[in-house]
C-alpha cells in the first residue's frame, strides 16, 4: 500500500455569477501553465507575420469586427448584463460604441502612424512608427467590452498582437471578444484570452516574448503591474480609478445640471471610473441643488437590469457591494449625514440604494477613496477657486466637469483642475476621437485618438545621409 498522500490542489476556476440572483451561470477551468505557454508562443509567432500585414487588410478585418458587434449587439448586450449587471440598454450601447471605436481606428490608423518628416542636418530625417509585439492587457469588468476594444482596436491596427487577462468575473465576455476578432479574420494568435487569476499576471509580464502591458483597474492592481513591468523594463500604461468632481456654479442652468449630475453618478450602476463622485456646489445655490438632486436620486428605478424601465441595476459582485457598504458605513460613523439611502437593499442580489451624503469628514473614505456604486458626496464651495481647491484635494485626477456660463470661471477651471479630462457644461465621457487618461493616482499614458495608438509603438528616428559614393560627408 502506498504511503504517499495525494495533495489536492485547489481547483482554479473563473466563474460568471449573476449579480441579480447570485446563481452560478458558467464556470471555466483556468488555463494551465502549459496552455498559457502555448498561447504566448502562438502570439509571438503570429506577430512575426502580422506586423507586415498591410493597413488596408487590417482595416478590413477591423471593419468586419464592427459589423459583427453591431449585428450581434443584443446577444452581446444580454451577455454583459447577465454577467456583470449593467442595464441591458447601456450594454447594447456599449457594443455600438465598440463598433464605432473599431471603425475609427480602421479609418484613421494608417494616417496616425504615417512617417513624419523632420528637419535635421541629414539629407532626410523622419520618424517611423512600428509595432512592438505582444501586448498584455489586464482589464476590468465594469465596461467588459469597451475597455477591451479601446485597447484592441488601436493595438491590432498598429500591427501588435494582444493577450487579454480579463477580470475573473467576466469570462464569457472575454471569450466572446476573442471569438469576434477571430471571426473578423484576424489570425489565431492575434488576440487571445488567458483565463488566469491576477496572481499569474506577473509571470506573463516577465516573459521575454511579451513586450508591454496595459492595465485598467484599481490603484492597487496598477501599482502591482507597474512594479512587475518596471522590474522587466517594459512599457506600461495605467488607467486607474477616479473620484471625479462635478462643480456647479450659479450661472449654470440648475435643472439641467441636476439632471446630468444624477446621470453622471449612476452611469453603469455607479461603477465607472469617470462617474462623477464628488458634487461641489456654490454655496449660493447649494440648498436648491441639494433638494432637487436628492428628489431626483430618490426617483430612480432600481431593479432587474434586463428591464427597460430600470435606471440602476445590481453591483457587479458581492465583494463590490460589501466594499461600498463598508465605505459608506465608515463615512457615516465618522460624521457624514445621510440625505438619502445609505445602505444595501433588503432584497436578493447585489443592490445598494441610491445614496446622497453630505458633511463629509476630511479623513473619511468618501473624501479620499473612490466610491464604486450609486453614492454621491456633496460639498459646498465659496467660489470657483475654492471649488477647484476642494476638487484637487484628492489622490485622483481622471475626469472633471464644471457647470458654468462664466468665461473667467471656465478658464480658471481648465487651467487649474488636476485631471486628464476637463468638460464644461457636459458630463465626462470617453470618445474614440479624444485622448483618455489621468494624472496622479488615476494613472499615466493615454488611450484613444492618435495618442492611444502611439503608446505601443517603437518611435523610430531615421536619418539618411546622402553624398557622393565612396566619399564621406565630412571630407
Ligand atoms: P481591479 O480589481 O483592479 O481589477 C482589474 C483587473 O486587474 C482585473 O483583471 C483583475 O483580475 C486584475 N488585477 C487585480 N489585482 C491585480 C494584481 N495585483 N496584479 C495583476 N492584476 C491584477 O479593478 P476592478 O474592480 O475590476 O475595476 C474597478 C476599478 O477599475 C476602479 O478603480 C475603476 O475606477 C477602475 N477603472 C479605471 C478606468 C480608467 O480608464 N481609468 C476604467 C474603468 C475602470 P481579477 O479579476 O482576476 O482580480
Amino acid at each position: 500500500m502506498s504511503t504517499h498522500k495525494v495533495i489536492e490542489l485547489p481547483r482554479r476556476t473563473v466563474s460568471s455569477v449573476s449579480p441579480l440572483t447570485g446563481d452560478l451561470l458558467r464556470e471555466y477551468e483556468q488555463h494551465s501553465e502549459e496552455a498559457v505557454e502555448n498561447k504566448i508562443t502562438l502570439a509571438a509567432a503570429t506577430f512575426r507575420d502580422y506586423r507586415k500585414v498591410s493597413f488596408a487588410r487590417r482595416a478590413a478585418m477591423m471593419a468586419r469586427a464592427a459589423e459583427i458587434l453591431e449585428k450581434e449587439k443584443e446577444t452581446l448586450g444580454r451577455m454583459m448584463t447577465l454577467e456583470m449587471g449593467k442595464t441591458f440598454k447601456s450594454a447594447v450601447q456599449e457594443a455600438e460604441k465598440c463598433a464605432f471605436g473599431c471603425r475609427y481606428y480602421a479609418e484613421n490608423a494608417e494616417r496616425f502612424l504615417a512617417d513624419e518628416e523632420a528637419k535635421t542636418n541629414a539629407t532626410r530625417s523622419f520618424v517611423r512608427y512600428q509595432p512592438i509585439g505582444v501586448v498584455l492587457a489586464v482589464m476590468p469588468w465594469n465596461f467588459p467590452f469597451w475597455q477591451v476594444f479601446r485597447f484592441a482596436a488601436p493595438a491590432l491596427m498598429a500591427g501588435n498582437v494582444g493577450l487579454l487577462k480579463h477580470a475573473s468575473n467576466v469570462p464569457q465576455c472575454a471569450l466572446a471578444i476573442e471569438d469576434i476578432l477571430h471571426r473578423s479574420g484576424f489570425p489565431d494568435g492575434a488576440f487571445q484570452t488567458l483565463l488566469i487569476g491576477s496572481d499569474r499576471v506577473n509571470k506573463v509580464i516577465a516573459d521575454q516574448r511579451v513586450a508591454a502591458v496595459t492595465l485598467t483597474g484599481s490603484v492597487g492592481a496598477g501599482s502591482s503591474v507597474a512594479t512587475a513591468a518596471g522590474k522587466a523594463i517594459k512599457k506600461c500604461v495605467l488607467e486607474l480609478g477616479g473620484s471625479d468632481p462635478f462643480i456647479v456654479m450659479p450661472s449654470a442652468d440648475l435643472d439641467r445640471s441636476v439632471e446630468m449630475a444624477v446621470q453622471a453618478r449612476v452611469i453603469n450602476n455607479g461603477q465607472s471610473c469617470i462617474a462623477a463622485k464628488r458634487f461641489i456646489v456654490h454655496q449660493q445655490i447649494a440648498e436648491q441643488f441639494e433638494k432637487k438632486f436628492v428628489t431626483r436620486m430618490a426617483s430612480l428605478k432600481v431593479g432587474d437590469p434586463m428591464d427597460a424601465a430600470t435606471d440602476v441595476g445590481p453591483l457587479a459582485t458581492e465583494d463590490v457591494l460589501k466594499g461600498l457598504e463598508e465605505q459608506v458605513t465608515k463615512t457615516v460613523e465618522m460624521g457624514a449625514r445621510v440625505l438619502l439611502g445609505g445602505k444595501r437593499l433588503d432584497r436578493k442580489g447585489n443592490f445598494f440604494a441610491p445614496t446622497v451624503l453630505t458633511d463629509i469628514p476630511k479623513s473619511s473614505p468618501a473624501f479620499y477613496d473612490e466610491l464604486f456604486g450609486p453614492v454621491a458626496s456633496l460639498y459646498r464651495a465659496k467660489d470657483m477657486s475654492d471649488a477647484i481647491e476642494i476638487a484637487n484635494n484628492s489622490i485622483f485626477g481622471l475626469g472633471a466637469c464644471a457647470w458654468t456660463n462664466d468665461s473667467a470661471e471656465r478658464d480658471l477651471f481648465i487651467n487649474e483642475i488636476q485631471s486628464g479630462l476637463a468638460f464644461i457644461n457636459g458630463m465626462v465621457a470617453s470618445d474614440a476621437r479624444i485622448p483618455f487618461g489621468g494624472v496622479k493616482h488615476s494613472g499615466h499614458g493615454r488611450e484613444l485618438s492618435h495618442h492611444g495608438i502611439r503608446e505601443f509603438v517603437n518611435v523610430k528616428s531615421v536619418c539618411i545621409q546622402e553624398g557622393e559614393p565612396g566619399k564621406s560627408r565630412t571630407e
